[in-house]
């Protein structure tokens, strides 16, 4: 079942949460110097055109980086965000958002390598078109996140960021990231694992929240961004979350200084809100 296409949401709310704090853990990690590999096991195609194709259709991107583009009061890793994106748009007007692969990228060392991943036929080749020039540090797969990234772990430099992005359509989706995060932590205990999470009035997400509280790794910081209240006949994202494992020690910080900006920021109502929760030796 492969119906899902990111394009339809790029740049909106999720997506803000997402890459800020895909960002902010590989700032984390190439401050020691030493070289670490990007795994993405769901990746998408790479880079989004915002004003043409799906984007533009529902434009969910004005709900999300739309909001922050001309903010200037921003918190620091906000900012860092937003001249990511910039770094895209370099004539100034916002038509065209980064997909996890890019921000990566971008913000990696020329040694850092990436392990990408995408199973959809049409959005696999666009990812390795948009790759193309980077083939030394970037590979390319078309397979099913879940099982490549068996072969991955431990990766040679024994330092990586797994991002997990899977689109929930099939709710065995739920229960596969629990699954691959277990055998993951087998293969590469100290590896940092991050994995996005919707908010929707679905059991599932619950159940998959507590599972990964559990998991036996050094630490968790579950943090979720609510932008409008549940509909009352329980359809819709309301939010969207990230649990990552094994985070640093600065990310806490970062991230209550971050979410009650973005919480009002990209309010659609009364009900945005913020969760940030932690466990372990945070
Ligand atoms: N991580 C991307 C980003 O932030 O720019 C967005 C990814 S999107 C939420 C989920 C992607 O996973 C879709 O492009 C979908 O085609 C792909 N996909 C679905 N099942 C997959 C699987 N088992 N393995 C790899 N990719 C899969």
């Amino acid at each position: 079942m492969l119906s899902y296409r990111h394009g339809f949401h790029a740049g909106n709310h999720a997506d803000v949460l997402k890459h800020l704090t895909e960002l902010a853990l590989i700032d984390y990690l190439s401050l020691k110097g030493k070289p670490f590999w990007y795994i993405d096991t769901h990746a998408g195609a790479g880079v989004y055109a915002l004003t043409e194709g799906f984007a533009a259709k529902n434009a969910e991107y004005a709900g999300g980086i739309a909001r922050l583009w001309d903010e200037t009061d921003a918190p620091e890793a906000v900012t860092r965000y937003v001249e990511l994106v910039r770094r895209l748009n370099t004539d100034g007007v916002l038509r065209h958002y980064p997909g996890s692969p890019w921000v990566a990228a971008e913000a990696m060392a020329g040694t850092d390598k990436l392990r990408l991943f995408e199973l959809h036929p049409s959005d696999a080749p666009l990812l390795a078109g948009n790759f193309d020039e980077q083939k030394r540090r970037v590979q390319v797969q078309q397979a099913d996140g879940f099982e490549a990234i068996k072969s991955l772990l431990p990766p040679p430099p024994r330092r990586a960021l797994t991002l997990i992005d899977p689109p929930y359509e099939d709710k065995r989706d739920y229960q596969r990231v629990v699954t691959a995060l277990k055998d993951a932590l087998r293969r590469f205990a100290t590896g940092v694992y991050a994995v996005w999470y919707p908010c929707l009035a679905r059991r599932e997400v619950g159940d998959m929240v507590d599972a990964l509280k559990k998991l036996p790794a050094k630490n968790w910081l579950n943090v979720r961004l609510d932008v409008a209240t549940p509909a009352a006949d329980g359809f819709g994202m309301y939010g969207s979350g990230m649990f990552i494992l094994n985070a640093p020690w600065t990310l806490p910080a970062t991230m209550r200084e971050v979410l009650p900006y973005l919480a009002e920021r990209l309010a659609l109502d009364k009900g945005a809100r913020y969760v940030i929760e932690q466990g372990g030796d945070l």
